[in-house]
């Protein structure tokens, strides 16, 4: 036995709950539910303009006044391809990436869909270029991140 040996201890979360998502958050998501458009706000001191809209700039700590959209189309800046199922995420395997929307300071993560997944090194090198994307909302936008995701140019 090690005086220094770290225990490992198996446990699970697994719980349902809500949670309020702020004004500046709200908005966010009631713009991509009845206007599908994508909005972030400016900071007043570094004039970023943040995406998704945040209340105070993450460098200034300034708050924010303005809204602007941003988009349709953007940078894909970096990406994930993730192979193991995860739950409330769609079947594996699936592409995450963020993407600076034309007009936005910041990024943005979101789902990439439309690629050819059969072969994932191909898949890889083709978003390695950084790639053109636009954004392409659901039918029916309730208000959630999942109103839209990604799709290569
Ligand atoms: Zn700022």
């Amino acid at each position: 036995m090690s005086e220094s040996e770290l225990i490992e201890i198996a446990g699970q979360w697994n719980f349902n709950y809500n949670y309020f998502a702020g004004e500046s958050a709200s908005r966010f998501f009631r713009e991509l539910r009845e206007n599908q458009r994508i909005m972030g706000t400016r900071c007043t001191k570094c004039r970023r303009l943040l995406v998704p809209a945040r209340a105070f700039c993450d460098a200034c700590m300034e708050r924010t006044n303005e809204w602007e959209a941003v988009g349709p189309e953007g940078t894909l800046d970096t990406f994930t391809i993730i192979t193991t199922q995860f739950p409330g995420l769609p079947k594996p395997p699936i592409v995450m990436a963020y993407v600076t929307l034309d007009g936005a300071d910041t990024a943005l993560i979101n789902l990439v869909h439309g690629l050819d997944m059969s072969d994932i090194d191909k898949a890889a090198r083709r978003l390695n270029s950084l790639p053109r994307v636009r954004t392409k909302f659901i039918d029916e936008p309730k208000g959630r991140i999942t109103d839209f995701s990604f799709e290569l140019i």
